[in-house]
C-alpha cells in the first residue's frame, strides 16, 4: 500500500469540502492517510477530527507565515512531508491547485490535474483524467512521487464523520522569498445567485426546451421539486440565462442527488460536468440523444408537454 498525503485546505476555520472528499477517496482505498494541514494558531482537536474524515494521522504544520493563505509557505511547510510520501493528493480549490503546481515544481514530481478517479495499481496510484476537450479519459500512473489535483466534486465527502486522529507537529521552515508576497487584503465576491455546485436537485435547460420563453417551464419543475435550475452551454451562449448556471467543461461541475435535463442532448463537455450526479433523468424526445446512454430514466417524448406535466403531477402530491 503506498503512502497517501492528503493536503487538507480550509478557510475560516472551515474545512474545504473538496479536500475532505479527497481524503474520504483516499481512506477508501484501504491502508493509512495521513492528512496535512498548514496555519497559523491551529487548534490539535480540530485538526484531529479529520480522522472522522479517513485520516490515520495528521500532520499539521503551524506558523504564523502560514497564516495567508498564500500558497508558497504552503509549499515550504509541506515539502518534507512529500517527499516521504507516494502520492500527494488535493481537492479541487485555488490555493490547493497553486501548492499542487509548486509542489510538483518542487519536488520534480508528476501532475494529473482535474482528476476524476483515484485508485491503486501496481504498487502505486493511477489518476483518471478527461483530456483533449474532456473527448477521452487518460490513466496516468507516476515514476517516484505522484500529484493528484482531483476536479471541483469529483468524491463526495464522509456525511457522518466520527473518531479522530493523532495529530504530529512538524517543523516548518518558511524560505525568505516564500515571503515576499503578503495577503493585502480579503473581499467577499459578489454573490451571483445561488450556487448551483451546492443543490442536491437540478434541473436542467437545454435548446430542446425552444426558447428562452420557455424557460420559466424549468423553472417551475425545479420549484415545485426543491431543486435550482441549470443550463447548457447553448443556452448560456443564446442568452436565455446567466453564465453562473452552465455545467459542464466550461462551465461548472455539479454532483447533486438528482439531475433532471430537459432539451439537452448530453454533448461530453457538458457530460463532464454532470456525470457525477446521483441519478440522471432525461426528458429528451430523439431516442438516439447520446443522454440516454447515460442517464438513469429516459423519458422520451416532447419536454414542453412533459416538463409541465411533471410539475403538476408534483405540486399535486
Ligand atoms: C471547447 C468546448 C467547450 C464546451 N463546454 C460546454 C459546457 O461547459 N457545457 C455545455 O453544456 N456544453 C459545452 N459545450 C457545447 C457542447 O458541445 C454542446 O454543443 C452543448 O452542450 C449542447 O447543448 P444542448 O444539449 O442544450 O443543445 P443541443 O445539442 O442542440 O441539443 C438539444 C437536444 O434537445 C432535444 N430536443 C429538441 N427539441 C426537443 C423537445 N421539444 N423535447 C425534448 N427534447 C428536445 C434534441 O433531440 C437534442 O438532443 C462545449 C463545446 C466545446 C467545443
Amino acid at each position: 500500500m503506498p503512502g497517501l498525503l492528503v493536503y487538507v485546505d480550509h478557510d475560516e476555520g472551515e474545512l474545504s469540502p473538496q479536500s475532505l472528499g479527497v481524503l474520504a477517496k483516499a481512506a477508501s482505498l484501504g491502508g493509512e492517510v495521513t492528512a496535512f494541514v498548514a496555519g497559523s494558531g491551529v487548534d490539535d482537536s480540530w485538526a484531529g477530527s479529520l480522522g472522522g474524515h479517513g485520516a490515520a494521522k495528521v500532520l499539521l504544520a503551524d506558523d504564523p507565515a502560514l497564516e495567508g493563505g498564500l500558497s508558497q509557505p504552503i509549499v515550504d511547510a509541506i515539502e518534507a512531508s512529500a517527499r516521504e510520501a507516494d502520492a500527494v493528493l488535493f481537492g479541487a480549490g485555488v490555493v490547493s491547485a497553486d501548492v499542487a503546481a509548486g509542489l510538483a515544481a518542487r519536488i520534480g514530481a508528476g501532475i494529473a490535474c482535474e482528476s476524476t478517479e483515484i485508485a491503486l495499481a501496481d504498487g502505486g496510484v493511477v489518476a483518471t483524467r478527461p483530456a483533449l476537450g474532456d473527448t477521452v479519459m487518460v490513466e496516468s500512473g507516476f515514476r517516484g512521487t505522484g500529484i493528484v489535483l482531483a476536479r471541483a466534486n469529483a468524491f463526495p465527502v464522509n456525511e457522518s464523520p466520527s473518531g479522530t486522529a493523532p495529530v504530529e507537529r512538524v517543523a516548518v521552515e518558511v524560505k525568505p522569498w516564500s515571503q515576499a508576497a503578503r495577503p493585502a487584503g480579503r473581499e467577499a465576491a459578489e454573490a451571483a445567485g445561488v450556487d448551483i455546485t451546492e443543490a442536491e436537485i437540478l434541473v436542467a435547460v437545454g435548446r430542446g426546451m425552444g426558447g428562452p420563453e420557455n424557460v420559466p417551464l424549468v423553472e417551475e419543475l425545479a420549484k415545485a421539486i426543491g431543486g435550482e435550475v441549470a443550463a447548457t452551454r447553448a443556452v448560456v451562449d443564446a442568452g436565455w440565462v446567466p453564465y453562473a448556471m452552465q455545467v459542464g467543461q466550461t462551465g461548472k461541475t455539479v454532483s447533486p442527488k438528482l439531475y433532471i435535463a430537459c432539451g439537452v442532448s448530453g454533448a461530453i463537455q457538458h457530460k463532464v460536468g454532470m456525470a457525477n450526479a446521483g441519478t440522471i433523468v432525461a426528458i429528451n424526445k430523439d431516442p438516439n440523444a447520446p443522454i440516454h446512454e447515460f442517464a438513469d430514466v429516459s423519458v422520451i417524448g416532447d419536454a414542453l408537454t412533459i416538463v409541465p406535466k411533471l410539475t403538476e403531477a408534483l405540486r399535486s402530491r
